[in-house]
C-alpha cells in the first residue's frame, strides 16, 4: 500500500490556477451540438475555462440515454476551438481513451462505477500510462477508501503523474436527504493521507438536486478542497440525464460569484490547507457524525425499552451498566481518552437512554 504518490502539481498541468475554487463545469451529458455550444458559451462568458460533458454515460438501468458516443467528441473540439476552453469527459475503457486522445481532449475522469472495479482500473491504467493526459478519479460508489486509493495507485504505478480526485459522495443507506452520502470524513482521511493530491468535490452528484449545490460547495471550500466539478446545462429541466441537479450557466455564475465564501482565496502559502477555518470545518463534520451515531444508539435504546416492557424487566440493570462503563473506560484508554471524560460522557448517554426507555414504558401505561 502506497503512502506516497509520485505527482506533478496541478499548477503545472496548464489548466488550473489559484485562487480557489478551480471550477470544471458543463452538462451531465453532451446531447446535441447546439446544447453543448450554448452551455459552453454561457460558461465561458464568466471565465469558466474547463468544460465537462459526458460522452458515454454509465446508467443504472438500461434503456435510458446512454450517451451520444464518439460523434460528441467533435462538439468538444469545437468548444475548445471557439471558446478556448479545455475539455474533459469520463472514460471507462481503452477504446474511450483512444477516441479522446484522437480528438484532443485535455483531461479525463474515471467515474464512480469504474473506480470501484480493479479489473477496469488496471486496463485503463495500462492504456493511460504511456500518455501525458491528466486524470481525475471519482470515488468508488461505496465508501471504501482503500478501493479509491487502489485506483489511484494503479494509475500512478503505470506512470500517470497528473492525477487528482473528485469526491462525489457514496451510496449508503443514510444519505441525509442527498442523492449520495457526502461522507466527508472519508474525504478528510484521503486528504490527510495524500495532502498533495488535487481535490475536487462534485456537489451535483452528491446532492442530486440543484437546491443543495450551494451548501455542499461551501462545505467543500470550508474543508480547503481545491476545486468543484458542477453540472450545468443551458436548459436543465429538459436534460436527458440528471435534470434535477443541473443549473444554468447564469445560475452558476451567481452562485460562484455572489454566494460562496472562500477564505484564504489568494493564499499560495503551504499551510493554507491547515488553517483554523479548515480545522473547524473538520470538527463540524465529526460532530455531525457523532449526532448520527447518538441517534442510532437511542433508536436501539427504544427497542430495548419495548423489550423490557413486554417482558416485565426493570429498566435499570446495574450490573449491565457497570460492565458497560468498565468496558468503555478500558477501550477509551487505548484511544488515549481520559477516564474521567469517558465516565462523564457515558453517564450522560446512559441517563438519556434510561429516560428514553422510561418513556416507552410510560406509553403502555397510559
Ligand atoms: C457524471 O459525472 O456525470 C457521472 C456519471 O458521475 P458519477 O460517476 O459520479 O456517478
Ligand atoms: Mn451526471
Amino acid at each position: 500500500m502506497a503512502d506516497k504518490l509520485d505527482l506533478i502539481p496541478i499548477s503545472e498541468w496548464g489548466f488550473f490556477t489559484l485562487p480557489r475554487p478551480m471550477v470544471i463545469a458543463g452538462p451531465c451529458s453532451a446531447e446535441s451540438e447546439a446544447q453543448v455550444m450554448k452551455t459552453a458559451e454561457g460558461l465561458a462568458s464568466f471565465g469558466i475555462h474547463v468544460f465537462r460533458a459526458g460522452i458515454w454515460k454509465p446508467r443504472t438501468h438500461p434503456g435510458g440515454f446512454e450517451g451520444i458516443g464518439t460523434p460528441g467528441l467533435k462538439w468538444l473540439q469545437r468548444v475548445k476551438e471557439e471558446f478556448g476552453m479545455f475539455t474533459c469527459t469520463e472514460v471507462a475503457s481503452k477504446d474511450h481513451i483512444q477516441a479522446c486522445l484522437d480528438h484532443g481532449l485535455d483531461i479525463l475522469w474515471i467515474g464512480a462505477r469504474t473506480s470501484a472495479n480493479p479489473f477496469m482500473m488496471q486496463e485503463i491504467a495500462d492504456k493511460l500510462g504511456s500518455t501525458d493526459i491528466p486524470v481525475l478519479v471519482k470515488n468508488p460508489v461505496s465508501p471504501d477508501l482503500e478501493l479509491w486509493i487502489g485506483a489511484l495507485e494503479r494509475l500512478n504505478r503505470a506512470g500517470v503523474k497528473k492525477l487528482g480526485v473528485i469526491h462525489r459522495g457514496f451510496t449508503t443507506l443514510q444519505t441525509g436527504g442527498y442523492r449520495n452520502d457526502p461522507g466527508w470524513r472519508v474525504a478528510i482521511e484521503l486528504r490527510t493521507r495524500f495532502p498533495e493530491l488535487p481535490f475536487f468535490a462534485d456537489p451535483s452528484h452528491m446532492g442530486g438536486d440543484r437546491k443543495y449545490l450551494l451548501e455542499l460547495s461551501q462545505r467543500a471550500m470550508d474543508l480547503g478542497l481545491e476545486g468543484l466539478m458542477i453540472e450545468s446545462h443551458c436548459n436543465p429541466d429538459c436534460a436527458l440525464s440528471d435534470a434535477k441537479q443541473q443549473l444554468t450557466p447564469e445560475a452558476l455564475r451567481v452562485m460562484l460569484g455572489e454566494h460562496i465564501v472562500v477564505r484564504d482565496a489568494d493564499s499560495e502559502s503551504a499551510d493554507y490547507r491547515e488553517n483554523i477555518d479548515q480545522l473547524r470545518a473538520r470538527i463540524d463534520v465529526i460532530d455531525e457524525n457523532l449526532l448520527s451515531i447518538l441517534h442510532a444508539r437511542m433508536a436501539v435504546s427504544e427497542k430495548i425499552g419495548a423489550y423490557k416492557r413486554d417482558h416485565n424487566i426493570a429498566i435499570l440493570q446495574m450490573g449491565r451498566w457497570d460492565a458497560l462503563l468498565d468496558n468503555m473506560v478500558r477501550k477509551g484508554q487505548r484511544e488515549n481518552l481520559d477516564e474521567n471524560f469517558i465516565r462523564s460522557l457515558f453517564s450522560v448517554i446512559h441517563e438519556e437512554s434510561v429516560r428514553v426507555q422510561n418513556e416507552i414504558l410510560w406509553e403502555k401505561e397510559i
